[in-house]
């Protein structure tokens, strides 16, 4: 990256009569930047940008702008499959889960690595309706994907909680009653996504 500073040189008259040129190598702090925002295994946003995120976009909602959810999930037994196939397989599965949530959100959602095997989201919606079919159809996508490595089909289930930004009075709160949610459809059997208004699928 190079970031230029061009400056006109001025005459008595106020009239341009030539220009100065700095240039300047931007590169490493541009990598910084990239690199402070972005999870290193996984590629997608960190945890720290994802809550930056959420405390500037709160304060910046217009009135006219969609509301949004929080999603949180956490891969089901995960621990197995790092004691079956090896922790780099593990870390694979990680990677591709990552990007099957990246390619199903759309532009405006936000998806983030929130912890090892825990991921985050801020869906925007409509309605309620729409949130719910759109979910739905990310647990399908992540849950009936086969992961392959050396010859071993792998398929996993994650366990989520869903709550409205709406309903809170930050962005915070909304993520930690999203996560308690999560802790439920855990302690109830996994496999499972719990709305805040308690609906399940
Ligand atoms: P639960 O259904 O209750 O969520 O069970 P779990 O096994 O998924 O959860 P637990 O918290 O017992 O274990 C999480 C595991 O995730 C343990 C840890 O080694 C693994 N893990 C965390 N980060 C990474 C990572 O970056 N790479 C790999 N390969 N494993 C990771
Ligand atoms: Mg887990
Ligand atoms: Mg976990």
């Amino acid at each position: 990256w190079v970031q230029s500073r061009i400056t006109p040189i001025l005459d008595d008259d106020g009239k341009p009569i030539e220009f100065n040129a700095v240039y300047q190598d931007i590169t490493n702090k541009k990598l910084l930047e990239v690199l402070y925002i972005t999870d290193p295994l996984t590629q997608i946003y960190n945890r720290r940008y994802f809550d930056e995120l959420m405390t500037s976009i709160v304060k910046h909602q217009r009135k006219a702008d969609t509301d949004f959810s929080i999603l949180i999930a956490d891969i089901d037994y995960f621990k197995a499959i790092n004691d079956t196939y090896g922790h780099q397989v593990g870390d694979e599965v990680l990677v591709k889960v990552s990007k099957l949530f990246v390619e199903h959100v759309r532009a405006y959602d936000i998806v983030a690595r929130y912890g090892g095997e825990e991921f985050v989201a801020a869906l925007h919606y409509n309605n309620i309706e729409e949130l719910e079919t759109y979910v739905s159809r990310i647990k399908s996508v992540v849950c009936k994907n086969k992961f392959l490595f050396n010859n071993h089909k792998i398929q996993i289930t994650f366990s989520a909680g869903v709550e409205l930004r709406s309903n809170n009075k930050s962005a915070s709160e909304a993520i930690s009653n999203a996560d308690k949610s999560l802790y439920k459809a855990k302690n109830t059997g996994r496999n499972k996504i719990i709305f805040w208004n308690r609906k399940e699928i």
